[in-house]
């Protein structure tokens, strides 16, 4: 099993919605593991890149071939695993398992140990969390809607986050190329991206 790691390095705060309030005090959270720290998981991870990856295909056929529109579409490649497109290849479809698995990403060493510290001299402070009340607008009437206030929850900027990428079989140089072009394609990450959050910069290392 071959495995890189994919830093983000995170320049405006991160929101990855829950779908969870908390105690009736944050309306929307943003996702955290088991030991409560701020995550972007496998999963967000995996989607993120995938259409990156594909756009930058669609872009340059000649260098990738061509790609499947995937998901349920007619054309949707289902030969075996050497014979489909290099997005079905990497990250899989319906019809077969792509070589590559996400694992989530977590806060560096350097800041979960920083987090650490904090937490021992201020039982309450918290340097993966930060809280900000917004309200609902409505863009045609330009107003913001009447008892719509709500508070959410996100990762500061300027943290560094770490995950994994395993790959079970050993990568082509191609395949490298597409996935470190896509992983710098990538510029936001997350939801409220009108709010300017999830502005990020990502890089693969040892690929
Ligand atoms: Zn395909």
């Amino acid at each position: 099993m071959n495995e890189y790691i994919i830093r983000f390095h995170l320049m405006s705060n991160l929101h990855i919605g829950s779908g969870f309030s908390f105690m009736g005090l944050v309306d929307k959270t943003t996702i955290k593991n088991e030991k409560n720290m701020v995550v972007i998981p496998g999963s967000t991870i995996k989607g993120k890149l995938r259409s990156a990856c594909k756009k930058i295909c669609r872009s340059l056929e000649s260098e990738f071939g061509h790609v499947c529109d995937g998901k349920d579409s007619p054309g949707i490649c289902k030969k075996p695993l050497d014979e489909v497109c290099i997005i079905c290849r990497l990250f899989g479809s319906s019809y077969t398992e792509g070589k590559l698995l996400f694992r989530e990403a977590t806060l560096s060493l350097n800041e979960q140990k920083r987090a650490e510290m904090l937490l021992e001299l201020y039982p309450f402070a918290s340097v993966q969390s930060e809280l900000r009340s917004g309200n609902r607008i409505s863009r045609s009437l330009r107003t913001s809607y009447p008892k719509q206030l709500f508070v959410s929850e996100s990762c500061p900027g300027e943290l560094t986050l770490e995950g994994k990428i395993c790959s079970k079989e050993a990568l082509t140089e191609t395949e490298k190329r597409l996935l470190s072009w896509g992983a710098k394609s990538i510029l936001q990450i997350g939801g409220q991206k009108g709010r300017g959050l999830g502005r990020v910069s990502i890089a693969i290392e040892g690929i």
